[in-house]
């Protein structure tokens, strides 16, 4: 039976008697909000109390006595294990619950809808879905109201959903027909989700992307499909933030379609997380999604400038949401110098100049905090940092490293203190260096140090290429090359680990390193994009503030051993002032408290008022 309801962001719609509770906003974060981690896999609950400080996290974590981060009884992992450390049940009961918060409200709240292709942890493969839910979280903090949408695609795991329910049906348009679609609502990490299941065979598969489905037809589909449960269900948001290319095309769909109906209030935001990837469309695809995809075949429109004369021309899907956009972000401000010098799509950002902004991504510290994360077999603060050390002691014999001697109490063996151990997690593509990677196993290897690389690739000829270098490294004692995705062990890594190495060709901005910092590791990066804005050399006397890791610019692997042998060094020669720069950069401020009011100032300056 259904009937009719109404809910604060949307006109009456026909709901089933179960999604009514949608209407209560229940899940949006209060004044008074606490985080309740309770990852029976990653959930964190939003909980509502009378007072909570997000802000005086810090404070609060430098409170906490040695005693908090006691370890309980601890059974130590080794590679034999049936079971994989980082695969066992990771209970709910387990979590240091609270993070307290105190942020300022923001004045003038708005309504802000997220349409994206990824969302950490439910559904995420890079940075793209860490950045949608920190800075989901980071604006509902603030006081704004924070919807996701998100393909709902077959390998989410369900369970990971807090009230899940079917909202509605509806149909939405593709290549000449009306596509049967489900909309879903749910709670991933305290923040509301809408998940957009369309009846055909888009978003099936085992993985988020690469499905047996065409990829650029689906989200032209999920574009078209969120504007259109918009316009069913009578939502209004202030700001509509679409991200990467899969979302390209829903500015072109709402200037020249939506608007048109009866979508009026919304501006559009694009955040661009890497210029790589463009949306390469051909106009009969584009028409698939009920624009004529032939009107935007021109330099002022979509047209990838590249193929002009070519028969067929084609276009970009992120060139089209580059020039509809009100406004346009890239994820640091030397990311955003770089793309405005090099790269085909660099004239039509000048020629976007004025509404192209660089703000540097921040990291979820809810997420991301070594004293509460339920992954990690001890926890640990810059003030007390003698969890780590039992965290690397515990990666090393769970994965098998040389860390011989014997536990004493909690006092980790000697050996876990002298050799340093690196790890590299990333997904493993050209952009990621993966020459300076491989060179970094042997370069580890040779001067005695230990290197975890913790990396997924859907390139048959990156996978051979790493999966020989296992063959080679794995069974030895100090290199562990595993090739796949797991959010629960890059947790551990970050905890474990002495250096995180960024060697990228390119990094719009790079979370890994602003991660590994806040777990205590001291990163080395290759001098580029968001990688320059974060991190700064130890050795640069101009700039001894800032200095917080080592730093190379060339693309060699001379260039590599510059900055990893002095890492190693330091580690090895000047354990004091070591044990400093770790102190140092686990208080850094990388949280997006730090940079979401840049993004809401965006907001604010393309957002009306009807
Ligand atoms: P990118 O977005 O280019 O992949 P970022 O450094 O911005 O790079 O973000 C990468 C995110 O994905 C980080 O949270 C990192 O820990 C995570 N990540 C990358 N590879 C893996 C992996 N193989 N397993 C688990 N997490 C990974």
């Amino acid at each position: 039976m259904e009937r009719a309801t109404v809910c604060k962001f949307c006109s009456p719609i026909l709901l089933s008697p179960r999604s009514a509770v949608v209407g209560k906003r229940k899940h949006q974060l209060s004044n008074h909000t606490k985080f309740k981690f309770c990852y029976s896999k990653f959930k964190i609950q939003a909980l509502h109390s009378a007072q909570t400080h997000l802000s005086s996290e810090v404070a609060a974590e430098k409170s906490q006595s040695s005693t908090d981060f006691a370890i309980g009884e601890l059974v130590w992992p080794s590679p034999s294990d049936e079971i994989p450390f980082w695969k066992k049940d990771f209970p709910s009961w387990d979590v240091n619950p609270e993070v307290p918060v105190d942020i300022k409200k923001d004045s003038d709240p708005m309504h802000i809808i997220h349409i994206t292709a990824e969302m950490a942890p439910i559904a995420k493969v890079g940075g793209l879905g860490d950045v949608v839910t920190g800075l989901a979280r980071a604006c509902l903090l603030r006081g704004h109201t924070v919807d996701i949408m998100l393909p709902f695609y077959e390998c989410i795991q369900k369970q990971q959903i807090e009230d899940l329910e079917l909202v509605t049906t509806y149909n939405s348009y593709h290549d000449g027909n009306w596509i049967q679609t489900n909309a879903y609502h749910g709670v991933v990490s305290g923040i509301s989700v809408i998940f957009i299941e369309p009846s055909n065979q888009f978003f099936k598969g085992q993985n988020l992307y690469g499905g047996s489905y065409n990829e650029l037809e689906a989200y032209l589909f999920f574009s078209r499909a969120s504007l259109e449960w918009m316009q069913m269900t009578g939502a209004q948001p202030d700001i509509i933030h679409v991200h990467e290319w899969q979302t390209g095309a829903l500015p072109l769909l709402y200037w020249d379609m939506y608007h048109y109906l009866s979508l009026k209030k919304p501006r559009l935001v694009l955040t661009i997380h890497n210029m790589e990837h463009y949306g390469e469309c051909t106009k009969e695809q584009l028409s698939k999604s009920g624009l004529d995809g032939f009107i935007y075949a021109t330099v002022e429109k979509a047209v990838d400038d590249r193929t002009i004369g070519h028969n067929p021309e084609r276009l970009s899907l992120l060139k089209g949401g580059i020039v509809y956009s009100n406004a346009v972000v890239t994820v640091s401000p030397t990311y955003l110098k770089e793309t405005l010098c090099t790269g085909w799509l660099a004239s039509t950002l000048i020629r976007n100049r004025d509404k192209y902004f660089g703000i540097l991504n921040g990291i979820d510290t809810a997420m991301w905090n070594p004293a509460t994360d339920i992954f990690l077999p001890a926890k640990f603060n810059a003030q007390n940092p003698e969890g780590k050390k039992l965290c690397k002691y515990y990666v090393q014999r769970g994965l098998g490293l040389a860390s011989e001697g014997i536990l004493d109490g909690n006092h980790v063996p000697d050996m876990t203190h002298k050799v340093p151990l690196v790890v590299c997690i990333t997904r493993l593509v050209p952009q990621k260096g993966l020459h300076l990677i491989s060179h970094a196993i042997k370069r580890v290897e040779e001067l005695g140090a230990q290197m975890v690389i913790l990396g997924k690739t859907s390139d048959g000829r990156v996978e051979r290429e790493f999966e020989g270098l296992a063959k080679l490294h794995n069974q030895g004692p100090s290199i562990r090359i595993l090739l796949m995705f797991s959010e629960e062990l890059s947790h551990m890594l970050y905890a474990a680990a002495d250096i995180v190495l960024v060697p990228s060709m390119f990094e719009p901005c790079g979370l890994a390193q602003m991660i590994g910092m806040r777990y205590g590791a001291v990163p080395v990066v290759r001098k580029t994009g968001g990688l320059a804005d974060t991190v700064f050399d130890m050795d640069d006397q101009s700039n001894h503030e800032m200095a917080n890791g080592f730093v190379f610019e060339g693309i060699d692997e001379g260039s590599l051993d510059s900055a990893l042998d002095r890492a190693l060094a330091h580690y090895r020669q000047k354990p004091d002032e070591w044990n400093g720069i770790v102190q140092k950069v686990m208080e850094l401020d990388n949280s997006w408290n730090n940079t979401a009011g840049k993004y809401i100032e965006v907001y604010n300056s393309v957002r009306v008022r009807l």
